[in-house]
């Protein structure tokens, strides 16, 4: 398997390789071609050129041709490829190339057929002659005709500057090839980077160190998500191993003061130092229905927190229901001199009776849990729109600001050691959540420190679902 790194590299040198290569050829092409349009167009005006200069060579007056000139005016365009043999007007020969010098010409249309030939094998040219007519003031006064290789041909010149541009094509296609390489490097590394450390960081959260986080600004924006998504998980699995933590703390706590008095007390029995009166029994009793309770709110957790809580529905009489879990706290109410005021109108909600006892039993629980004696607890039952709404309102000791949305979390407690001396191990409003949202309702809490708090659910009155489950 290779790495991301040696993979973005590879691939941006492929893509640049690639392209540096298309565009070489493309240009290339295009030069040669238009290079050819142009030697053939010159070769044409150069042809032009000699008939209109041998025009000139021909003195009207006494009917002659200036001879001299037409022979230095053959050998310079022999030399250049051109060969002449001009005619005058009866066509009789002035002057021919060939005659003058036949082996020159030979050995410089052989020369340049050649070089075409080994340079330009596919062009299939050779050496084509082309009639002008001579005239002077729009008399005819010979002509003229002039081989030359066509459809063209380059010389030397022509030929290494084109080999220069080629050379240029070559090195620029080099150095764009090296740039790329290098860019490819730094982008390569700059994506796999974060990536790496973010691999080296989940290891680590795998391992248990849920502390590291990503600390570098990373430029990419979907890689500094990703860095972001990985703290964000690891935050998550920090707080999620705290509670754990926390609840294994807690519940040892909570179990080990229970079991030392029930321990001291059964060894003094044992040994005949304390007598088992119905008191010292009751007092055990009351320890042994203390673990017993914590245990039963586990359990209770671990049910209303599996995936698929089942509802029991039937319609429930909300108000009515209110007034049993109120009954059932008497005690403690007295216990305390609070008083329990209930109001409101009797709502029925399609929901599971037992489950929404539980709802309100623990509200009204940490309800008189956090009141200060000769307080005043109010529970009120009524309809808003869609909803069932069911408020507990209490003039206790109030909630933290910071702590508010924390609460629903479990095994969270404002304040362990005060929760601790009141018994609630910080369970009982995750499952107040649990029941509600399976409810498809909401629970929400307003609260001020020293003034008291109000917890308010709201569960839907009937429901699509509801309307098949109840009658
Ligand atoms: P606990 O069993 O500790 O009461 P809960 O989940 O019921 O656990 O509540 C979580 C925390 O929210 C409590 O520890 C307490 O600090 C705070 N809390 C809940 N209800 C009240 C209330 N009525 N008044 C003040 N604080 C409350």
């Amino acid at each position: 398997m290779r790495k991301l790194r040696t993979q973005l590299s590879l691939g941006f040198a492929l893509i640049v390789m690639v392209t540096v290569a298309l565009v070489s050829l493309a240009v290339n092409l295009c030069i040669n071609r238009q290079f050819e349009v142009y030697a053939e167009e010159r070769q044409k005006d150069f042809a032009d050129g000699l008939a209109n200069g041998l025009s000139d060579q021909y003195d009207a007056g006494n009917g002659e041709w200036n001879l001299d000139y037409i022979h230095g005016f053959g050998m310079v365009a022999l030399n250049d490829g051109y060969i002449l043999k001009v005619y005058d007007r009866a066509g009789e020969v002035i002057w021919d190339a060939q005659n003058h010098d036949m082996t020159l010409c030979h050995q410089i249309m052989s020369d340049i057929s050649l070089r075409m030939q080994r340079e330009r094998p596919d062009l299939k040219g050779d050496f084509v002659s082309y009639r002008y007519a001579l005239q002077q003031g729009g008399t005819l006064i010979g002509y003229v005709d002039i081989s030359y290789y066509s459809p063209y041909y380059l010389n030397e010149t022509d030929f290494h500057f084109l080999d220069s541009l080629n050379h240029i094509l070559l090195l620029v296609g080099a150095v764009s090839l090296i740039g790329a390489i290098f860019a490819g490097l730094i982008l390569a590394k700059r994506i796999s980077d974060p990536i790496a450390k973010t691999m080296d960081i989940t290891k680590e959260i795998s391992e248990g160190n849920y502390s590291i986080r990503f600390e570098a600004r990373v430029k990419t924006q979907e890689l500094n998500e990703l860095t972001q998504a990985v703290n964000h998980m690891a935050g998550a699995l920090e707080e999620q191993e705290n509670l754990r933590r926390r609840l294994t703390t807690d519940v040892a706590h909570e179990l080990r003061t229970p079991l030392a008095n029930i321990s001291s007390h059964l060894e003094a029995m044992m040994e005949g130092v304390w007598e088992p009166t119905s008191d010292r029994l009751q007092l055990l009793f009351d320890e042994v229905k203390r673990i017993t309770a914590i245990v039963a709110e586990l359990e209770q957790l671990r049910q209303v927190e599996s995936e698929n809580l089942k509802l029991d529905k039937e319609p429930v009489n909300l108000l009515e229901l209110a007034g049993t879990v109120c009954s059932s706290f008497e005690q403690e109410l007295a216990g305390k001199q609070l008083t329990c005021r209930i109001e409101g109108e009797a709502v029925r909600i399609p929901g599971d009776k037992n489950k929404l006892h539980q709802v309100i039993f623990n509200l009204l629980s940490n309800a008189v849990k956090y009141s200060s004696p000769g307080g005043e607890i109010k529970i009120s039952v009524h309809e808003r729109g869609e909803n069932a709404i069911v408020t507990v309102e209490d003039q206790g000791i109030g909630i933290p600001q910071k702590d508010l949305p924390l609460i629903f979390q479990r095994f969270y407690r404002a304040d362990a050691s005060r929760s601790r001396k009141t018994g609630g191990a910080g369970i009982g409003l995750t499952i107040v959540e649990a029941i509600v949202r399976a409810h498809n309702g909401t629970v929400s809490v307003e609260s001020e420190e020293g003034k008291g708090s109000c917890f308010q659910i709201a569960l839907p009155h009937q429901t699509a679902e509801n309307l098949t489950d109840v009658p």
